[in-house]
């Protein structure tokens, strides 16, 4: 489905920021249809590559898989090339992380007259552990559930298509806390780039997933 083409939000990427585990694909991916804008997610596409053992699969597996983050260039070629196939609005999700991915975003969208807005989501790290470290992942439809808050009705097995459910390799609590440390290190300081440009809405992420949903919702309706 190209959903590009109809897309609500004018030459526009709405790139939604905040620590791992804090909701960003959840909400991307509920709202994509809804607004008719394609999801960029770095981390999917990366994980892809993984998959499919290319060659930059084999060049990011050894730092996702220690929670590190992958190295700029590979990241940012990776995702200007989706950029290039997209017209009218675009998710982002998990990217930019350094400010040298922000940088290259922002030329980026400056020689496509693109604005940008930067949903930043926020909860505590207590919370983001617990909620990483209790996912389980379905193997077959990508759903997701929690060991504890959204267990499947037959252990291991997923509610909509019967595939068997994982825990990613990077949700062990060790790599989780590597993750976070990463998170506040190298990515929470463009929050403050972005608030000094005026850029960036902040909303809490550990809220109840339909409130969440509803105030960016909210933010998205009402761009100028
Ligand atoms: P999360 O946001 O929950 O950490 P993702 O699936 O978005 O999970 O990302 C998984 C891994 O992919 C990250 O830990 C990191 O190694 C890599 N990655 C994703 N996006 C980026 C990015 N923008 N820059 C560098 N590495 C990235």
């Amino acid at each position: 489905m190209n959903l590009n083409k109809e897309c609500v939000l004018k030459n526009r990427a709405v790139v939604f920021f905040g620590p791992p585990g804090v909701g960003k694909g959840t909400i991307t991916t509920r709202l994509a249809k809804e607004f008719k804008c394609r999801t960029i997610s770095s981390g999917d596409l990366l994980s892809e590559n993984v998959k499919g053992g290319t060659d930059l699969g084999h060049q990011a597996k050894k730092f996702m898989d220690s929670g590190g983050l992958v190295p700029d260039q590979l990241v940012t070629r990776m995702v200007v090339a989706g950029l290039e196939k997209t017209d009218g609005c675009v998710f982002l999700d998990g990217f930019p992380r350094t400010s040298i991915q922000a940088e290259e975003l922002a030329a980026y969208l400056k020689k496509r007259d693109w604005e940008l807005l930067v949903v930043d989501l926020e909860a505590d790290d207590r919370f983001l552990m617990e909620r990483l470290t209790g996912r389980l992942i379905c193997r077959d439809c990508g759903a997701i559930y929690h060991r504890i808050n959204l267990t499947p009705k037959k252990e291991g097995v997923c509610d909509i298509c019967g595939g068997g459910l994982y825990q990613r390799a990077d949700d062990r609590p060790d790599v989780v806390t590597a993750r976070l440390s990463v998170y506040h290190q190298q990515s929470a300081p463009l929050r403050d780039y972005y608030q000094k440009l005026g850029l960036m809405v902040t909303l809490r992420g550990d809220t109840v997933l339909d409130e969440t949903l509803a105030a960016v919702r909210r933010i998205l309706v009402n761009i100028p």
